[in-house]
């Protein structure tokens, strides 16, 4: 009936990068490295999801050696997560997610976030939650070396 995964990511902070956060294009003075968009946010969600089917990781849906995913919009692969979950007879439960990053202010985006995961994943707003915090400027992210994202789903059975 359910089935829970939980997703982890990491990517570096560096300039000339835009910084993309559960899609929201946030002003700031640095932006994450990565073959796509870098969304950590919406990485780490989709790896949840994933995890929760035992369906792997994005890594093995969305090979970073594949052209095709260069600089794509993260939205859209979780949009394919979706229909592969939904193909496997699973929809979100719930969903909740943790951004750690020293800076920028998080807050006023959130909401957002919440909204743009709401839309591709067709739920309601109550079950997409995204929270942020710092470490107190300890490690990578209290550095400001980089950005993580940690997220847990909760998958029903259709
Ligand atoms: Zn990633």
């Amino acid at each position: 009936m359910f089935r829970i995964g939980h997703g982890y990511d990491v990517h570096k902070l560096v300039e000339g990068r835009k910084l993309i956060l559960g899609g929201v294009d946030i002003p700031h003075t640095v932006g994450l490295l990565g073959h796509s968009d870098a969304d950590v946010l919406v990485h780490a969600v989709m790896d949840a999801m994933l995890g929760a089917l035992a369906l792997g990781d994005i890594g093995h849906l969305f090979p970073d050696t594949d052209d095709k995913f260069k600089g794509a919009d993260s939205l859209v692969l979780m949009a394919e997560v979706v229909r592969v979950c939904r193909e496997n007879g699973y929809t979100i439960g719930n969903i909740d997610a943790t951004v750690i990053a020293q800076a920028p202010k998080l807050a006023p985006h959130i909401i957002t976030m919440r909204e743009n995961i709401v839309r591709v994943c067709g739920c309601d707003i109550s079950q997409i939650s995204v929270k942020a915090t710092t470490e107190e400027k300890l490690g990578f992210t209290g550095e400001k070396l980089g950005i993580a994202a940690h997220a847990v789903a909760l998958m029903t059975k259709i």
